[in-house]
């Protein structure tokens, strides 16, 4: 797939899902890649915290790439740079915040110096041919957000990124109706929009009024109080400073995330007036009224800051009469996580807060009344949902055409979409996927080590070991090992009873692929008689 004189779209990740995002766009025989995301790992990768975009369709047309554009600094956009970006041996473009963000992780990764980022004006227009690449900076939860309007020899996109309209943002960018009516006057070809929230009937809300939400729950609160937000997101590590002050509590700062992310902002002229955090001994010193803990961890992350204070592991503790305030949203998949460390917490006598039980937090993406301002402000002929599970895909390519949009794609990963010229359409799909990272190894999501991780996970191993003389006869008993086999009390009874199996499966002179598989099915029949369970069975041949 070479793009000839055309413009064509295609999602690497963050189409059909939530996280990863990676996007390209071709057009003569050239791509642009916006963004490259991560997420966290799930039950469906045991033992993975970090789940990376496949980039092999990219890595083998890299001398084709004009560059990587970053959006701006999540995790879910900028997140597999240190783990990829050094083999795409392109420049990466971002604005200052996002650009110290990035280089925090490379430095992290021992990458400094090996990818190359060019730390762009938020109103840079960027000539990366046959591509021009203008920032727009949109209001959203973290700081220099930016859409980026596309223009090519076959018409311009309009790439909003994560979005939303916010007039008094704290901190960071507004969403400029003036400017992106400008855009659309000009004519737009096609508008690639987050997706998110495409369900909701409501605003997203400002992040200004969280201040208020905040400050009333905090003044309220007679001890300790841990606050625990998206460290990105730097409006909101403002607000609870601001909080922090107006309540009279210093504010001791746990989670290495929060510490770099103020660097960062700090750094970017940022977080100016953040107050001079305590140190731990003398926060567990003041009186509990008087302290403000502001926590990573939020996600039920078990290693993070929230979750080792729940668990008491940490140097800062809390106890009976104090709070903790989730001033950030679950991400869907992470409930079980978070609810584990509420009811730890629960049990120390710690009340909690959500944005259920107060107005702590505000969503960075647009609700449906933001999306039809966006659409009346770009008027797009053709609207391409991304940045979404399918059912958000579907849902705002249904709402786009209700109001007025001509037409709306629905594409997932790998889909390949022509853009132009002529009519929209899908040409075709393309090999895409994942990658973990597992230890410091980075593997095929669908791969032997992580199939073989999800049986071992599933059903436990056996390990069975048969020695043979040089006639292929038996050598005393096989040698039988479960390991998460769910035999506890029988244990002995049942590697007897295995033993013996593998023992009668071993007959005259059979090939060593073929004693093997006998004695595999003959272990696996005798597990499940006795478990209702099929491990792996994995069957070593020592020969005299
Ligand atoms: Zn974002
Ligand atoms: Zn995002």
């Amino acid at each position: 797939m070479t793009p000839g004189d055309e413009l064509l779209f295609l999602a690497l990740g963050g189409s059909g899902e939530i996280g990863t995002n990676v996007n390209l766009y071709g057009c003569r025989g050239k791509w642009l890649m916006v963004d490259c995301g991560l997420t966290f790992g799930d039950h469906d990768y045991p033992g993975i915290d970090l789940v990376l975009p496949d980039l092999d369709f990219i890595e083998r047309r890299r001398r084709d790439l004009v560059g990587l554009v970053l959006t701006h600094g999540h995790e879910d956009h900028i997140g597999a740079i240190p783990y990829l970006a050094a083999d795409l041996k392109v420049p990466i473009y971002a604005t200052a915040f996002t650009a110290g963000l990035v280089a925090g992780k490379l430095e992290e990764e021992g990458l400094t110096g090996q990818v190359q980022v060019r730390i762009v004006e938020q109103t840079a227009e960027l000539d990366l041919a046959p591509f021009r690449v203008t920032y727009v900076p949109v209001a959203h939860s973290i700081a220099e957000a930016n859409a980026l309007l596309i223009e090519t020899p076959h018409g311009r996109v309009f790439h909003t990124g994560d979005w939303k309209i916010d007039d008094t943002p704290v901190l960071g960018n507004t969403t400029s109706p003036e400017r992106l009516t400008a855009i659309g006057d000009e004519g737009v070809l096609a508008l690639v929009c987050d997706s998110t929230n495409a369900f909701n009937e409501q605003v997203s809300g400002s992040e200004a009024d969280v201040y208020d939400g905040l400050l009333k729950t905090v003044a309220d609160a007679p001890g300790r109080v841990l606050v625990t937000t998206f460290a990105s997101n730097a409006g909101r590590l403002d607000t609870i400073g601001r909080v922090a002050e107006a309540t009279g509590r210093r504010i001791a700062l746990a989670g290495r995330s929060v510490e770099r992310n103020i660097k960062v902002a700090k750094a970017t002229g940022y977080l100016r007036d953040f107050p001079e955090p305590v140190r731990y001994d003398e926060a567990m010193r003041l009186p509990r009224s008087e302290l403000l803990i502001l926590a990573t961890g939020g996600q039920g992350e078990p290693r993070a800051a929230l979750g080792r204070i729940a668990a008491g592991n940490h140097e800062l503790k809390l106890g009976n009469g104090d709070t903790v305030i989730f001033s950030s949203r679950q991400i869907p998949g992470n409930e079980n996580a978070v609810g584990a460390i509420m009811n730890q917490l629960s049990k120390l006598g710690v009340v909690t807060v959500t944005d259920r039980q107060a107005h702590v937090h505000v969503s960075g993406h647009p609700g449906r009344p933001e999306l039809k301002k966006m659409y009346d402000w770009i008027r797009p002929e053709v609207l391409i949902p991304v940045h979404g599970e399918p059912r958000h895909l579907r849902e705002q390519a249904r709402f786009g055409e209700a109001n007025g949009i001509p037409r709306a794609i629905v594409q997932e990963n790998g889909e390949v979409i022509r853009l132009g010229p002529g009519e929209p359409r899908k040409l075709g799909e393309e090999r895409v996927g994942k990658l973990v990272l597992d230890g410091d190894v980075i593997l095929p999501a669908d791969g032997t080590t992580i199939n073989e991780r999800r049986r071992m996970a599933f059903g436990g191993v056996i390990a069975v070991s048969i020695a043979l003389d040089r006639r292929g006869a038996l050598i005393g008993e096989p040698l039988v090992r479960p390991l998460g086999v769910p035999v506890e009390e029988d244990r002995a009874d049942f590697i007897r009873d295995a033993a013996d199996m593998a023992a009668r499966a071993v007959g005259p002179r059979m090939d060593e692929e073929k004693l093997r598989e006998a004695v595999r099915l003959a272990v696996r029949r005798c597990a499940t008689a006795w478990t209702g369970k099929k491990p792996l069975v994995e069957v070593m041949v020592l020969r005299s």
